[in-house]
């Protein structure tokens, strides 16, 4: 007979079944459990069902394998044993907790039962065992509230209100109380039934007194949760798969909330908003483990160092004995882990059990110093440190800062939860968030504290600012997690929703005024900020040498201006892989004299306008030439089609009719004559050199001008002309002919040595599959895969926006193949280009130079097919160097 399936992992006591390395089938929190359990360290007695019920649930239209009722009633025995206590008993009763666990964290996305076990009977069994009444019936009156919410759906997702919230509000009202804590022993005792009674009178049923019924209601809950719509939407923006499925664990309680000698918290290995080594956390005395995360109460530090003022008391100051252990059980899990730590713990009545740790969310900041500092701790090597930092991720580090030098009127200061400086009009909901967002609004979201149900309009802000709550209130979790900037727990705000506004002092900020936010210091301020830009120096500037250490593939820039060239540089591009210089022609006077061109009726009439153009081109190239001294510039012939460079406006076409010396009637018609159906198929790229060789001619003439006296001057040229939308190789050698014959004049004439490439685009369909013959006269192969997206899908880039929404609502794509190269279709083409191009022309050099060349996936998917370079915009080089190192680690992961 095959072995029976094991569905249930017991972890607490002296040794547990799982182990860390269980991850997949245990979840994250369940096999950090057991690990810890296996570390000798205490954690309250529990067991973890497993991911794999979870899937064969949903299978199995939500019906348990067989088995699991047998193991989950021996695991429950298991751990009656190891606390000593009894489940269901009247004088020393077991309750317990029933919480999710994802293989990947989903903070507060799933639904969790606490107190678990108490009735009517074993309450009195509590009272005794506490010697505490009033603890007692807070403990039941949560745990009938937590069911009625989340087990029977008296709280539907998405609801704000709570109806038990109400009659907690009635009888404070009718004791004339303010806070929850005054709350008497006889009247949480009067709640609990007026909470049965709710029950009962809106659903009908009997609230279920025996524990193990309640005990499959929370199993059950949990498992329901996994398909909230919280947890979908948070899975969709996490890109965690559905068939994951969460584990559920059952651990037994313990209680924070036992008197002034019990407390909860959560601390860091190190600070996750900075990286510096510090244990650093927060702590409630007197609470239960979800008050410190949900921004009810305003927690006090864990240690002296993390007090902000005198009047704060530290664990370290209340609970010296603790906070010694304490101590050393974090620098325990994190020498084990060799990785900062987020953990929970709670304090029974003086004594410590830890009830959770995981690998800590963290900044990117903090992200790349912790990876900097553990490789000089020798915890980690190099190539780890550069695994640990995801290029999506740094993402943050590369976005401006409030510039110090601007003045700026604060209006108050909050916690700094997550870095970064935001403008953005306010609004006061998640929905308003959303709303505003697709009209295109930059928004700030302003809430007293944010739930699991503001994920939405989080992710739509430029920035979350809070009302209150920790560093490790929900708002600051995940707003660093979305790499997000957030202040939070400003508590000198009086934010109203009703009224639609904040009061900071005297000042009155209402819904659409424009504030900002400083993520590094805290401060709200008034007003739009003027920002400075970031730079790759420090820890940042080593982990990026270590990352290019690894990396096979080069990254170079697209730039324009000598000013991104620079930017780039200093980023660490090693080229430029795309040089537009149609950019060019919009600048300053420059427009004039290219539309002379274009409406030129004839080739003497162009070439009048050519001149005045080609002074202007040469020393565009020649400041772009100095900016990259000694490294490669691709500069790209002419490419967009010539209407786009007409005026539109009467006003315009006035002035430009004046200049030629022409009516605004002929001018008109001339534009008119130019206008096409269909103008990315139309007369633009090579196709433009071909009608008009004078336009090659003047953009290579400028090239090789500029290249050459620069040359004399000692500065180091590399030029790289590139013909774009070729898709036959004659075009390509008409085109070619006309450089090179304007190249070999100008060097010449000039007398200096300079080595110089011709290459090609490779951006329509055609071009990959005749890659062969095409690869006889080209040095190098640039993919467009911006055109070679839209002509391969047949999808318009400047149009496909109105419907790739649906098409990713319906589930027919998943990601926006104009952001991420889309592998099976438009990848296929480039592998076949790449393959086709290297017979013919081993030396051949090869990237891409559309706007997929700073995307994380399409890098790796590059250096996988035998590319040389990708090139991408300055600011997501840093983003592009990682993540051509990463491509390297995950290959040899396999
Ligand atoms: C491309 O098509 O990918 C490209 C880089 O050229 P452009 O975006 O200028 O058409
Ligand atoms: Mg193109």
């Amino acid at each position: 007979m095959a072995k029976q399936k094991k569905y249930v992992y017991f972890f607490g006591g002296k040794k547990a079944e799982g182990k860390a390395g269980m991850k997949n089938l245990l979840g994250g929190k369940g096999a950090n459990l057991a690990e810890m359990t296996n570390l000798g360290i205490i954690v309250p007695a529990g067991f973890t069902i497993t991911t794999e019920v979870c899937t064969a649930y949903y299978e199995n239209r939500k019906k348990y394998p067989k088995s699991l009722k047998d193991e989950v009633m021996k695991n429950l025995a298991k751990i009656e044993k190891t606390m000593g206590a009894v489940f269901g008993d009247k004088d020393n009763p077991l309750l317990v907790s029933v919480r999710s666990g994802a293989r990947a964290s989903m903070p507060g996305m799933m639904d969790t039962v606490l107190n678990l076990g108490l009735n009517d009977i074993t309450v009195q069994g509590l009272i005794k065992m506490s010697g505490n009444q009033r603890f007692t019936y807070d403990c039941y009156r949560r745990f009938v509230q937590m069911y009625g919410d989340v087990v029977l759906g008296l709280k539907p997702e998405g609801k704000e209100e709570d109806p038990f919230e109400l009659l907690i509000q009635q009888k404070k009202k009718e004791k004339n109380i303010k806070y929850d804590s005054e709350l008497k022993a006889e009247d949480l005792k009067e709640l609990v039934s007026q909470f049965k009674a709710m029950i009962k009178s809106k659903l009908n049923i009997d609230f279920p007194e025996d524990p193990i019924e309640q005990l499959w209601g929370g199993i059950g809950a949990v498992f329901s949760s996994w398909m909230g719509k919280r947890a979908i939407e948070y899975r969709r923006l996490n890109k965690i798969p559905e068939d994951w499925g969460t584990a559920v664990n059952v651990q037994s309680m313990v209680y924070g909330n036992m008197g002034n000698d019990s407390a909860t918290g959560v601390a860091f290995t190190r600070d996750p908003a900075t990286g510096e080594k510090k244990f650093f956390g927060e702590f409630l005395i007197n609470a239960q483990g979800e008050d410190v995360v949900a921004g009810i109460r305003t927690p006090q530090p864990i240690n002296k160092l993390g007090k902000r003022d005198e009047k704060e008391v530290s664990l370290e100051e209340a609970m010296p004995e603790v906070y010694e252990e304490l101590e050393g059980i974090y620098k325990k899990l994190e020498k084990h882990y060799k990785d900062i730590q987020d953990i929970e713990f709670t304090i029974q009545k003086d004594k410590l059990y830890m009830l959770q740790t995981r690998v800590g969310k963290r900044t990117a900041a903090a992200a790349v110093k912790i990876a900097v500092d553990m490789v000089n701790e020798k915890l980690i090597d190099k190539k780890t440190a550069v695994k640990r930092v995801s290029p999506e991720q740094i993402d943050q580090l590369l976005h401006p800062t409030i510039d110090p030098k601007a003045k700026v009127e604060v209006l108050a200061k909050g916690l700094p939860a997550s870095p970064g400086a935001v403008s953005g009009r306010v609004v006061f909901s998640a929905e308003d968030a959303v709303k505003w967002a697709k009209n295109g609004e930059k928004v700030i979201l302003v809430r007293i504290e944010t739930s699991p149900e503001d994920i939405a309009g989080m992710d739509a802000a430029q920035g979350i600012l809070t009302g209150r709550g920790g560093m490790t209130s929900h708002a600051a979790v995940v707003a660093r997690g979305m790499g997000k900037c957030c202040v939070a727990g400003c508590g000198a705000l009086e934010i109203s929703y009703e009224k639609a506004q904040f009061k900071a002092g005297e000042v009155i900020i209402k819904q659409g005024d424009w504030i900002s936010l400083d993520g590094i210091t805290g401060r709200v301020i008034l007003g739009k900020v003027p920002t400075i830009n970031p730079q790759v120096s420090g820890d940042f500037g080593i982990l990026m040498s270590w990352a290019d250490q690894i990396s096979k593939i080069h990254v170079r820039t697209n730039a324009d201006t000598p000013n991104d060239a620079r930017v780039a540089r200093d980023f660490g591009a090693k080229g430029i892989g795309l040089c537009r210089t149609e950019h060019m022609f919009f600048g300053g006077n420059r427009i004039m004299a290219v539309r002379e061109m274009i409406l030129a009726d004839d080739e003497p009439g162009r070439r009048k306008a050519l001149d005045k153009l080609i002074v202007m081109q040469r020393s565009d190239f020649e400041g772009i030439f100095e900016a990259m001294n000694g490294l490669p510039v691709i500069i790209r012939l002419l490419d967009p089609p010539l209407h786009e460079f007409l005026p539109k406006e009467t006003r315009d076409m006035e002035a430009l009719a004046k200049e030629m010396g022409i009516s605004v009637e002929k001018l008109r018609q001339k534009s008119d004559s130019l206008h096409e159906m269909n103008p990315m198929l139309g007369h633009r790229g090579c196709r433009l050199g071909i009608s008009f060789p004078e336009i090659t001619e003047m953009q290579a003439r400028a090239i090789f001008e500029a290249a050459c006296g620069l040359t004399k001057k000692g500065i180091k040229v590399i030029p790289e002309v590139m013909i774009p939308l070729v898709g036959h190789e004659n075009e390509l050698k008409n085109q070619k002919a006309v450089i090179e014959k304007i190249a070999k004049e100008t060097i010449k004439a000039s007398g200096v040595k300079l080595k110089y490439m011709i290459g090609t685009m490779i951006e329509i369909p055609r071009a990959c599959v005749v890659a062969d013959r095409i690869a006889v006269d080209a040095e190098f192969f640039s993919f467009g895969t911006n055109d070679l997206t839209q002509m391969t899908f047949g999808f318009s880039r400047d149009d496909a926006g109105k419907f790739l929404a649906d098409y990713y609502k319906i589930g027919i794509l998943k990601v926006d193949p104009f952001a991420t190269v889309d592998q099976e279709g438009v990848g296929e083409l480039m592998k076949m280009a790449i393959a086709k191009g290297r017979k013919v022309n081993k030396k051949l050099e090869i990237g891409i130079c559309g706007e997929h060349g700073g995307d994380p996936e399409t890098v790796k998917f590059c250096h996988r097919i035998g590319m040389n370079y990708v090139s991408c915009s300055p600011y997501r080089v840093p983003i592009a160097r990682l993540a051509a190192a990463h491509a390297v680690l995950e290959e040899s992961k396999k």
